[in-house]
């Protein structure tokens, strides 16, 4: 009796005549031909047919109903007719009349003219597609939605058995790329500088599946039951216990997530799954496996949210049913290279930043805080390599070159050994750079730079004397309270600013007040969600609208630079009315001290961030008001160009190097000099050396980078006739081109300036 397929108990039927095919043992053809044989006549289809991935092409393996002379004959390339298309996006294709369909490729030998109807659904492992399974019917019909789900089950167990080796030997399985083994390039975005050897180790790890058919669907329904209770209490009890902890934009993301967990469709296609004698586990794989499918033709930034979330989702459940160890973190190899879509820079820091080799993102932007952290750490990163989750294996070796911006995947023993040399030319470099460390920059033509270290922790302050900078021109504060579930209390933002000072010894340090919002969210302060979160309630903008927190800050900051010299600067100002307030607070805050009977540091400046350009075009107006300023090109560039530093599809699209953005930093330098305030560029850009070249022939003295920024640019300028290059630069900033990178490159090549 041939079972309708429109029926769970269909489901089920096709999986246990699978499972007897398994058992009946035979070759692996024998098997594949029994295979195709039985879905078509349980299908009530014409045509079955198996096609898999061998190299760059799809080849049908096995076949009923086309001709058995095409079977490792027809061979489609890689996007090639509808099994093509359906390799390419992951997705089912139901056609009611496929020879009209544009990607229609007629072939032959197979003899299919007749046929009309077409269902094709993906073999999927890991993300990997890895071949397609086809019904065709002469008939004129449109397959029922139960159909396309009961060839994707059996698609799916066919993936796991190919993958597994359990069909036995056959030669051309040998070849089929059930799971990624080759070496592999993937080209991306340099994000941090660096070299990197060691093994994948998956952000969102892909749990491997047991069993994937099970007897006994209660048994396996009570297991997803409680499963499911696992995740759901465990978001529950995040929200409840302690409301005060998870606010804002945090609780917004967790309440959303918790909503989707409890979403009854969500169970129901899990349910359905079971019923049709998957195994728990192996119904969330399929599941989750719709949910990428759908994220990778989604265009819609809020339904592609919601993907990611019902994603996470599937990944969480799947690691209950796994019993496994929710922490990721603790499960982390010494040598590992991290992998993830995105990253925020909390995330990152939750990791141990000493702890990682190296990241590699399959999207991120190199303006993002995660990029920046990383940079303050010296972990080479890589971002935007297109294709690499689906690529990637857990505990794949890997060279991340993040000086090329590639990332290796599984490379030959040659390669390795060719980066491992690479490695030790780079140690070599930064010999040299350890050999100018305790000198002061200055260009060939004696020109003196001041070099100074960007800083977030006080392990990056540490390190100012090992980088060799003068002093610190900038210490991201928020640091400290995006990596703390809780408030830091007054003591300990004391305790950490002191640090930070004792590290510095007489250099000097620059404090930046809090600069949340945007990118940058503490889980202990509470935001509202934002449709333009970089345009929106960010750094002293919420400072001064909840002027007790940037009160308790300051606090500090005076009672750990008592008797000192206290350096505090404040982000994102775009009116004066604005910084007069913030200098307004300090002074108060000094009084209010000062009342107490407290000391009070020796010596205080307040400084102002150039950030947005409506303070870029003010700064004659702040002669007198500041101490100084600071160019955060970050952000100044962001608003300069309108394109958002966190958006990888416009942050890199243009560049600070552009006669448009070098005028304007121009201006800028003089406008500066002519209201006597001493300004400095600490931007991420500062610590790159051609832009560091272009900077100082523009007239800048002063500039606050990353760490690893400070050996290489003090070697650039030990080169760099700054009066040369500043004949050079200044008649290009007339020029029309979008970029004045190329001319500035050769100029450095030609004049023996390493860059
Ligand atoms: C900047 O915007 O350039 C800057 C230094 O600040 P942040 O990167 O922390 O926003
Ligand atoms: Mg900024």
């Amino acid at each position: 009796m041939a079972a309708h397929p429109s029926s769970i108990g269909g489901a089920r039927i096709l999986l246990r005549r699978l499972r007897e095919i398994m058992e009946a043992g035979g070759g692996a053809q024998e098997r594949l031909d029994r295979l195709v044989s039985m879905i078509a006549s349980t299908m009530v289809a014409d045509v079955c047919s198996i096609y898999l991935k061998r190299g760059r092409v799809n080849e049908l393996f096995a076949t009923e109903g086309l001709k058995r002379e095409a079977v490792h004959t027809t061979r489609l390339k890689e996007g090639e007719g509808l099994v093509g298309l359906v390799a390419e996006t992951g997705r089912p294709l139901n056609l009611a009349d496929a020879q009209h369909h544009p990607r229609f490729s007629y072939r032959p030998e197979t003899g299919e003219d007749p046929f009309n109807a077409f269902l094709g659904v993906p073999i999927v492992r890991s993300e990997r597609v890895f071949g397609v399974l086809v019904v065709q019917n002469k008939a004129s019909r449109t397959y029922g939605e139960d159909e396309v789900e009961a060839l994707q089950l059996i698609a799916q167990v066919l993936a796991e058995i190919v993958a597994s080796n359990a069909l036995g030997d056959l030669s051309e399985l040998k070849e089929v790329e059930f799971k990624p083994s080759r070496p592999e390039r993937l080209g991306g975005r340099v994000f941090s500088e660096g070299l990197a050897i060691g093994q994948a180790f998956l952000h969102e790890p892909h749990t491997p599946l047991g069993r994937i058919v099970a007897d006994d669907p209660v048994a396996e329904e009570a297991r997803l039951t409680a499963g499911l209770a696992q995740v759901r209490e465990r978001l529950a009890a995040l929200l409840d216990g302690d409301v005060q902890r998870i606010a804002g934009e945090s609780r917004d993301v967790l309440e959303t997530f918790h909503a989707l967990a409890k979403d009854p469709h969500w169970e129901a296609r899990l349910k359905a799954g079971i019923r049709a004698g998957l195994s728990a586990d192996a119904a969330v794989e399929r599941v989750r496996g719709e949910h990428r499918a759908r994220l990778a033709g989604a265009a819609d930034p809020l339904l592609r949210e919601q993907l990611h979330d019902l994603e996470d989702l599937d990944n969480r459940l799947l690691r209950a049913l796994a019993g496994a160890d929710p922490s990721q973190a603790a499960a982390m190899p010494h040598d590992a290279i991290l992998i993830a879509r995105n990253l925020g820079p909390a995330e990152l820091l939750e990791y141990g930043a000493e702890r990682l080799k190296g990241i590699a993102l399959e999207e991120g932007a190199s303006g993002g805080h995660a990029a920046i952290v990383a940079r303050a750490h010296d972990i080479p990163m890589v971002g935007r390599a297109g294709g690499l989750l689906t690529r990637v294996e857990a505990g794949d070796r890997i060279i991340l070159d993040a000086e090329a911006g590639e990332v290796r995947l599984r490379p030959e023993p040659e390669v390795v050994r060719a980066y491992k040399q690479r490695q030790e030319l780079r140690s070599a470099r930064a010999a040299e750079y350890a050999r100018l460390r305790d000198a002061p920059a200055v260009t060939k033509d004696g020109k003196r730079v001041i070099l100074l270290l960007n800083a977030g922790l006080a392990l990056d302050a540490h390190h100012v004397a090992d980088a060799g900078a003068e002093g610190i021109g900038l210490f991201r504060t928020e640091f400290q309270f995006m990596v703390s579930e809780t408030l830091p209390k007054q003591e300990s933002q004391v305790a950490l600013y002191r640090e930070v000072l004792a590290a510095a010894g007489d250099r000097p340090v620059t404090f930046r007040t809090l600069d949340l919002g945007g990118d940058k969210a503490a889980p202990s302060v509470q935001t509202e969600r934002e449709e333009n979160p970089a345009l929106g309630w960010r750094g002293v903008r919420m400072g001064l609208d909840r002027p007790a927190l940037l009160r308790y800050q300051l606090r500090a900051l005076l009672e750990a630079s008592e008797g000192a010299r206290l350096r505090v600067m404040f982000p994102l100002v775009t009116t004066l009315e604005e910084f007069d307030a913030c200098r307004g607070w300090v002074l108060k805050e000094i009084a209010e001290a000062k009342r107490k009977g407290r000391a009070g540091p020796a010596e205080l400046e307040v400084g102002v961030m150039i950030e947005t350009p409506a303070l870029a075009f003010a700064i004659p107006r702040l002669k007198g008001r500041a101490d100084f300023l600071s160019i955060g090109a970050n952000d100044l560039m962001q608003y300069f160009f309108a394109a958002d530093r966190a958006n990888p599809r416009v942050s890199d699209r243009y560049d600070i190097l552009s006669p448009a953005a070098l005028r304007f930093l121009k201006q800028i330098r003089e406008d500066a000099a002519a209201a006597d305030l001493p300004v400095s560029i600490c931007g991420e850009a500062g610590g790159r050396p051609l832009e560091a070249m272009a900077f100082v022939a523009l007239g800048y003295d002063r500039l606050s980078m990353p760490a690893q920024g400070i050996g290489p640019t003090k070697f650039m300028l030990a080169a760099l006739d700054a009066g040369a290059a500043a004949a050079f630069i200044l008649p290009l900033l007339d020029s029309d081109k979008v970029s004045l990178r190329t001319d500035l490159a050769s100029y450095a090549k030609s004049s023996g300036i390493a860059v």
